[in-house]
């Protein structure tokens, strides 16, 4: 079965985690960010070992052990209860981050916006990664040379996935408002949809 889905989609400290907390505790909203799927690993299972490699370079992990994580991890919330896919919305968050796991989940993502949180103004990111990372423990985003290569990989590997969706699907937000205009601004095209 294909998942109803809505993508947030950015910069690493763009807000879309932000957001999807929000979106999560909004009945019919499913949110799943995936880089917390990766964080809720043990640190000495074999998949947490790769994460911790991949994660303190700024690298990606590769795109069969991450699809694969995510539909279990989605499995399990659904077996669990949490999710409801025929009455609820999956908010993704950190997935797909490239085209090749766009293409791999098109079977499972039945897509109905993607909303790009676009910083018009970048120059506060790389301070607004590190004091993130210590109120919320993400010992890979303190470190500057790994910040540095996260935003590389954004840019790189992750940002061609909105040419995957195309224009139709793609709705550009301002991420340089406040998290109540930011979610403002998604809500009015998505609960249109
Ligand atoms: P995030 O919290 O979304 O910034 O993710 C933290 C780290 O987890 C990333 O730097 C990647 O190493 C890994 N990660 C999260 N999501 C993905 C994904 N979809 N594909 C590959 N790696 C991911």
């Amino acid at each position: 079965m294909k998942y109803r889905s809505i993508l947030l989609f950015g910069a690493p400290g763009s807000g879309k985690g932000t957001q999807g907390k929000i979106f999560g505790v909004i009945p019919h909203f499913f949110h799943c960010a995936c880089g917390d799927v990766f964080r809720n690993l043990r640190t000495d299972s074999e998949l947490g070992r790769i994460f911790v490699a991949y994660s303190s370079r700024g690298e990606l992990v590769p795109d069969e052990t991450t699809v694969a994580l995510w539909r279990e991890s989605i499995g399990q919330t659904i077996a669990a209860g949490r999710f409801h896919p025929d009455e609820d919305t999956l908010v993704l968050d950190g997935i797909p981050r490239n085209v090749e796991q766009a293409g791999m989940l098109s079977d499972s993502l039945d897509v109905a916006g993607v909303y790009y949180l676009r910083l018009v103004n970048p120059e506060n990111l790389v301070a607004r990664i590190q004091r993130r990372a210590i109120k919320e423990n993400r010992l890979d985003d303190a470190n500057l040379d790994v910040i540095r290569q996260r935003l590389k990989t954004y840019e790189k590997e992750t940002k061609p996935v909105l040419k995957f969706y195309g224009k139709r699907l793609v709705h550009e937000i301002n991420a340089d408002q406040t998290p109540a205009r930011v979610l403002a601004d998604i809500l009015r095209i998505a609960v249109k949809h």
